[in-house]
């Protein structure tokens, strides 16, 4: 199972797909992208069960994506179905999140929150999803503050990419115990399971440690703990044979 995902002048479909064919050594049974531009539901939700190659040929390589994240899945909650292959989107449809991982209490706070809230997939991470929109609608939180306030409820293990449908200029991510680098780049930056995914692209990686949000522009990266400060980490590079 693996995560990449970028934001950015780059063909973004091409990033995601080369990466999750370099993360196939991980193991997965289905396998998703979702692509999105600023304007207004231009987005692109692709699914597949089985092959890379699979979904590859059902992906739109024109579209025209400033911001993209792909997954590899290895269920551990659900079937390897069409339906709980992720991307996951909320049930309003404003945030689309992949997680590698499992969440431990997602039972829970599926009836602490979201007891009338209808749910697709057999999966912990569309719990997630919902959480995560339940919380900018009803506690009116920004983006930021509610995927913050779902990661300092949620118990388990994730790597998430996260992107709101109403701001293209962003990706969000986080991780505690699933691995999870920052690559940097010019007019780019990226998020990826293993540097060997995006190192076609870029050699400069920031380390993510567990529970920090990290917020990606196409021409910067930020580092928050979940004391909501912020933090400062220099790129390392990393030397790999392509
Ligand atoms: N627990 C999630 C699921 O079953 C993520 C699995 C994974 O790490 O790929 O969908």
């Amino acid at each position: 199972c693996g995560i990449v995902g970028i934001i950015g002048d780059k063909n973004v479909q091409e990033v995601l797909i080369n990466g999750l064919e370099r993360l196939e050594y991980r193991g997965y049974d289905s396998a998703g992208i979702f692509l999105l531009n600023h304007e207004e539901d231009n987005f692109q939700l692709t699914k597949e069960v089985g092959r890379i190659e699979a979904l590859k040929a059902k992906v739109d390589f024109t579209f025209p994506a400033e911001v993209g994240i792909g997954h590899t899945r290895w269920a551990t909650h659900g079937p390897a179905t069409l339906d709980n292959a992720h991307p996951h989107t909320s049930p309003n449809g404003r945030f689309v999140l992949v997680h590698n991982g499992v969440i431990e209490n997602y039972n829970e706070l599926r009836q602490a929150y979201l007891e009338n809230t209808p749910i697709q997939s057999n999966t912990d991470t569309e719990i997630v999803v919902a959480l995560i929109e339940n919380f900018v609608e009803n506690d009116h939180l920004s983006t930021q503050d509610a995927f913050q306030k779902a990661l300092s409820l949620i118990e388990g293990s994730y790597a998430f990419g996260l992107i709101d449908k109403e701001n293209s200029d962003v990706l969000y991510a986080a991780k505690n115990k699933s691995p999870l680098l920052v690559g940097k780049g010019d007019g780019f930056n990226a998020i990826t399971s293993d540097a060997m995914a995006t190192i076609d692209l870029t050699h400069e990686y920031i380390e993510i440690k567990d529970k920090e949000i990290i917020v990606l522009k196409e021409d910067a990266v930020t580092i928050t703990n979940l004391q909501g400060e912020s933090v400062q980490r220099d790129p390392y590079v990393a030397e790999l044979d392509p």
